[in-house]
């Protein structure tokens, strides 16, 4: 297989144009925000702004193609603009590339009829509302979505959906949800269980009990309860009984989306590590002088590095309709752990000030954490390589094509 390491020069000059709006534009906005311990009422005006800006110099829904105002970018141009606009928080929303919407976007222009586009993906591509996607449920193990207990019951035409979940991030404020609720108790294989319901939100039936708060503070993931909500007959999406294989076709580029966000994230901690350990002096020389603080940049240097390899290449394969599970899986689990640990060394060089919550380091470990079990705990998708690891070489006598079949 030929490798070229070369980006194409519209991938460049689009990675350029976007590193430089978000220097230029979103890190200062952020920076004071920050430094003003502002308010989410604050937040949310600042990105309004940013919003038009951002419209303004062609740098919205990236994700997206033409015909939704979007920039008809592929994954892998896509994991150059979501890496860059992941060095700021506020960057994705700023761009209408923000989690859960962009992965309900995709899935819209998948799956959705004419009609269904219509309704909900315009608005979402316009800006002019939010989503959300409700899947996990208290009672059962989110890791096994054939456990949904959320049912959806046919009546004439309407279905009556009633059912309890949780984390549907940002439910609050939005103007659907895409449910996953079980129709077909029996069906078999029980991944054919599930469907996918658009409702409209607020609604009779759809109650916001809480929001869950999580120890990065109230952040939008409410609890809901869901009580004899009706919907009309062309509210599913994609199908009966297609909700498992929707969840994981929308599951499988969101996930790396969130890994070339995490990327970012990632790069502003290390550049904040390098950066004060160059400036910082104890027992006769500067940190990075040290063995042990430069072994923590050249282990952060290398992480990066895998991850970056490992999410473009699982971008290419999703850009060129290779199969990809097995390699957005590793991707996930890797960078996830990346972020914690290149984040955690840098709080470490920081002493005192990197605890302290002066520098944005807390928030970003807070944030962090989430990463290890949100789209897929670890030992889910570690489950899940390790099966085809074992499937390869049953089949081929070698571990080849489980692992990134490249050499
Ligand atoms: C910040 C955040 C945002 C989220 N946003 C959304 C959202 O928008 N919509 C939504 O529907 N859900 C959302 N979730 C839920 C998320 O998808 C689930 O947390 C995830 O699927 C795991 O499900 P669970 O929490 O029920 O954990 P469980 O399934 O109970 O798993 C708990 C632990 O058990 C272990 N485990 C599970 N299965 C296995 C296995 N096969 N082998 C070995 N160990 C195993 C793992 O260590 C796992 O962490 C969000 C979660 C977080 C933290």
């Amino acid at each position: 297989m030929p490798i070229d390491f070369n980006l194409s020069p519209e991938v460049e000059e689009v990675r350029q144009r976007v590193r430089t709006f978000m220097d230029a534009e979103v890190r200062p906005v952020e920076e004071k925000l920050r430094q003003d311990k502002a308010d989410r009422n604050a937040y949310v005006q600042a990105i309004v702004g940013l919003r038009k800006k951002a419209r303004e110099a062609g740098l919205w829904n990236p994700h997206l193609p033409p015909e939704w105002s979007g920039m008809g970018l592929g994954p892998v141009a896509m994991a150059f603009v979501s890496a860059e606009a992941g060095r700021t928080t506020i960057g994705p929303f700023v761009i209408n590339a923000q989690a859960p919407d962009e992965g309900n976007m995709h899935t819209l222009l998948h799956w959705g009829t004419p009609e269904q586009k219509e309704k909900y993906l315009r608005p979402l591509s316009e800006g002019q509302c939010r989503s959300c996607f409700s899947m996990t449920e208290p009672e059962v193990a989110g890791s096994d979505p054939t456990l949904i207990q959320t049912t959806a019951v046919k009546d004439g035409d309407d279905w009556v959906l009633n059912g309890h979940k949780w984390f549907s991030s940002g439910a609050h404020g939005a103007r659907f949800a895409i449910v996953i609720a079980c129709t077909d108790p029996d069906a078999d294989p029980p991944q054919a269980r599930n469907s996918a319901f658009l409702v409209d939100t607020p609604t009779e039936g759809w109650e916001i009990v809480r929001d869950v708060e999580t120890m990065a503070g109230p952040a939008n993931h409410p609890e809901i309860r869901i009580t004899n909500l009706r919907v009309p007959a062309d509210a599913i999406l994609g199908g009966r009984g297609e909700g498992h294989r929707l969840g994981q076709y929308r599951l499988g580029p969101a996930r790396l989306a969130h890994c070339m966000r995490w990327i970012g994230t990632a790069e502003i901690a290390l550049e904040m590590l390098v950066d004060r350990a160059i400036k910082r002096y104890a027992h006769g020389s500067y940190l990075a002088e040290k063995q042990a603080i430069q072994w923590m940049m050249s282990e952060s240097a290398m992480e990066l590095y895998i991850g970056k390899l490992m999410v473009l290449h699982a971008a290419y394969k999703i850009e060129n309709g290779l199969p990809f599970r097995q390699e957005v899986s590793m991707a996930k689990v890797h960078v996830a752990n990346a972020l914690w640990k290149i984040i955690d060394r840098s709080i470490q060089v920081h002493g005192a000030l990197g605890y302290s919550t002066d520098t944005p380091l807390e928030r970003m470990m807070r944030n962090a954490r989430a990463a290890r079990l949100a789209d897929g705990a670890d030992e889910v998708h570690m489950q899940t390589i390790a099966r085809n690891v074992i499937k390869t070489y049953e089949e081929d006598g070698n571990t080849r094509a489980a692992t990134g079949d490249l050499l």
